[in-house]
């Protein structure tokens, strides 16, 4: 596996801290727990979609694209993220955003990703939910060549073999900062959602040889279709590097448990992990992914299934700035 012989764009800060939560470890009474930063990689409030987007976006840049476009649910981060680099880079960018919540709240549909979106001067049209979005977006893109327009187009969550590349690198910083800070790690976790982040890393961590379990909470699909996804993204990303086979079906491990009533709709655990992260150790989630993740590490260790005396990494995707569209969700004093 080489990983420079793929263009890159530098959009991120890496490698992103990876420290330890003693407070959280302590409440919960299991195992020693720390977290990944990629909320840290400094992109316009961050996330993990920058990671996937240097990849993205080198190639956007190689085929002379001069708008870029994209899609996603409403408070998006990777449109977010998409919009920030266009702007970085010097392209356009156009969006559609799908109403998958039907959330009427004004900080909801103006606050938060939206109005980064907007600041980073995207243009943005949307859609209601249960359509094909990116056979939506690629009908959009058309009219925009008919117009002469260099335009291209990256699926939702940035999820295909090029931006999955963007968790391998993650992978080999994970097994650097593992290997310099001498930490035996016993289970890496993480919200997957699109399936590219943990598609990476398991073709990252299999290709090394890593032989660390990594578990994707789910935040939308039931789990065979979650483990599928990711798979089919894991092995095509793999054939992209050069290592077949480097992924086997069982590396792929979801549990879905922690959607509660479906995408984008935060769920009683969901709101007790910002909630806990937040007052224990000062780390913000977000309501419709790493929350979810969060909820399910939380819940696991309660169960007994991490326990006392191992080593659990977190993996904290990003999105807080997708609380100031959640205003509705939290019982603040007047
Ligand atoms: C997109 C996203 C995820 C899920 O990552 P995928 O690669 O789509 O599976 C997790 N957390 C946050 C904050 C995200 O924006």
């Amino acid at each position: 596996m080489n990983l420079a012989r793929f263009p890159r764009v530098r959009l991120a800060h890496l490698p992103t801290p990876l420290e330890p939560l003693p407070r959280l470890s302590a409440l919960l009474g299991g195992p020693e727990i720390w977290i990944k930063r990629d909320d840290c990689t400094g992109l316009s409030t961050g996330g993990n979609k920058t990671r996937k987007l240097e990849f993205l976006m080198a190639e956007a840049e190689a085929q002379g694209a001069d708008i870029v476009l994209t899609q996603g649910a409403t408070q998006s981060n990777h449109a977010r993220q998409t919009a920030a680099a266009a702007a970085r880079m010097g392209m356009d960018c156009h969006i559609l955003l799908e109403d998958r919540t039907g959330y009427e709240h004004d900080n909801y549909r103006h606050n938060g990703n939206v109005l980064l979106d907007h600041l980073h001067g995207a243009t943005m049209e949307h859609r209601d939910a249960g359509l094909d979005m990116n056979a939506e977006m690629e009908a959009v893109a058309e009219t925009f060549r008919a117009d002469g327009r260099n335009a291209y187009t990256i699926p939702g969550g940035g999820s295909n073999p090029t931006g999955a590349l963007g968790y391998v690198n993650c992978a080999l910083e994970l097994m650097s900062q593992f290997a310099t800070e001498g930490l035996v790690v016993d289970h890496v976790v993480h919200a997957t959602g699109s399936a590219g982040t943990q598609a990476g890393l398991i073709t990252g961590f299999g290709a090394m040889h890593a032989q660390i379990p990594l578990l994707g909470i789910g935040v939308r699909a039931p789990k065979d279709k979650q483990e599928a996804n990711v798979f089919a993204l894991a092995e095509k990303t793999a054939d992209k590097l050069g290592c077949p086979g480097a992924v086997a079906r069982g590396d792929v491990v979801a549990n879905c448990d922690y959607v509660g009533p479906g995408y984008g709709l935060p769920a009683e655990d969901t709101l007790e992990a910002i909630d806990l992260f937040a007052r224990t150790e000062a780390i913000l989630l977000d309501p419709v992914y790493s929350a979810k993740g969060a909820a399910g590490l939380i819940d696991l260790i309660r169960k007994g299934r991490f326990r006392a005396g191992e080593r659990v990494v977190f993996l904290h995707t990003g999105g807080a700035i997708g609380l100031t569209g959640y205003t509705h969700c939290f019982d603040m004093p007047e």
